[in-house]
């Protein structure tokens, strides 16, 4: 039976040093801050974006949050990223997805300067990514790459299978993959014959928000597993994108849903606005 990769605990411990690391900064009189912009009401993005503040109260990271009219114009969506980009006493921002459709996101992730963009979705850290440079990354590839640092578990030629190629899940995967020597092959929507793909798999992450879509006869045995994905099963409890119960009896590793990327994700944004405000004071 596999190990279970213990996220929950992994970004506990993240977060503990964190925390050391903003007391520090406090104590030279910088106090890291986080501003927060959600339109409209979406519930997902409600307790998403709970949940990074509570994460944030808890590491001492100041938080602010700007709720904004789900009616709202781009141009007022616009003028408060400005706003908070010439703000100070802002270290990082984020604009929570999904956006009503009126909304043009991806100028308004440009917008947000690329200094304080923790989510490293600005082209400009997008980019940087890709090209192998320090940046902000993206936090769930980012909490995903920290869980095979502390389990030692090494990419260095090993076969990584990726189902799925959002820009904020997948394609960031794939730059941090390869980056760390690994070989990378990506499925999707259009992909052929994904079983015969994913049996070959050393590594096998999966992001596609389908509930257990990867079952035992799709992966290879001793392969190890990260499921990204958070889905609603028929009954309502949340699942992710791998059928756990049975691929963990052939996996040697695997992150269970809840408990595993989730909570890495968030702890990896708390870690890019610690970074964000060092950079800013120069440290
Ligand atoms: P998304 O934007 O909807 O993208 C889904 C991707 O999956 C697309 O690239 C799509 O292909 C691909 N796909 C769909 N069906 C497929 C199939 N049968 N085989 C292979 N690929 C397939 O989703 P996302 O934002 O990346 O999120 C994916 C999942 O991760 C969701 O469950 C989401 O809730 C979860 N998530 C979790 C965290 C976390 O912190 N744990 C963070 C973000 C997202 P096409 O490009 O061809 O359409």
């Amino acid at each position: 039976m596999a190990v279970i990769i213990d996220g929950k605990e992994l970004a506990r411990k993240i977060r503990q040093n964190l925390k050391i690391e903003c007391e520090e900064l406090k104590s030279n009189g910088i106090k890291p801050k986080l501003a927060v912009i959600m339109v409209g009401d979406n519930p997902a993005s409600k307790i998403y974006v709970k949940n990074k503040s509570k994460a944030c109260t808890e590491v001492g990271v100041e938080y602010e949050e700007y709720l904004l009219n789900k009616d709202i114009k781009q141009n007022e969506l616009l003028d408060l990223i400005e706003k908070l980009n010439k703000d100070k006493t802002i270290n990082g921002i984020l604009l929570q997805s999904p956006i009503p459709e009126q909304l043009d996101i991806n100028e308004a992730f440009r917008t947000i300067d690329y200094n304080k963009d923790v989510d490293g979705f600005h082209p400009m850290n997008v980019g940087k990514l890709a090209l192998g440079q320090d940046t902000f990354v993206s936090c769930t590839p980012y909490g995903v790459m920290k869980m095979f640092t502390e389990y030692n578990i090494d990419l260095c030629g090993k076969n990584v299978v990726i189902l799925g190629r959002s820009n904020i899940v997948g394609k960031p995967l794939i730059q941090c993959c390869i980056n760390n020597n690994a070989t990378v092959t990506v499925c999707h929507s259009k992909t052929q014959n994904t079983k015969k793909i994913t049996r070959e798999a050393d590594i096998l992450i999966a992001a596609i928000g389908k509930a257990k879509f990867v079952t035992a006869d799709m992966v290879k045995d001793n392969a190890v597993i990260i499921d990204v994905g958070i889905n609603r099963d028929k009954e309502g409890n949340i699942v992710g994108d791998v059928d756990f119960e049975n691929v963990k009896e052939k996996a040697s590793y695997i992150t269970p849903v809840p408990g595993g990327v989730g909570p890495m994700t968030i702890a990896m944004l708390i870690n890019n606005v610690i970074k964000a405000t060092k950079l800013q004071s120069n440290l």
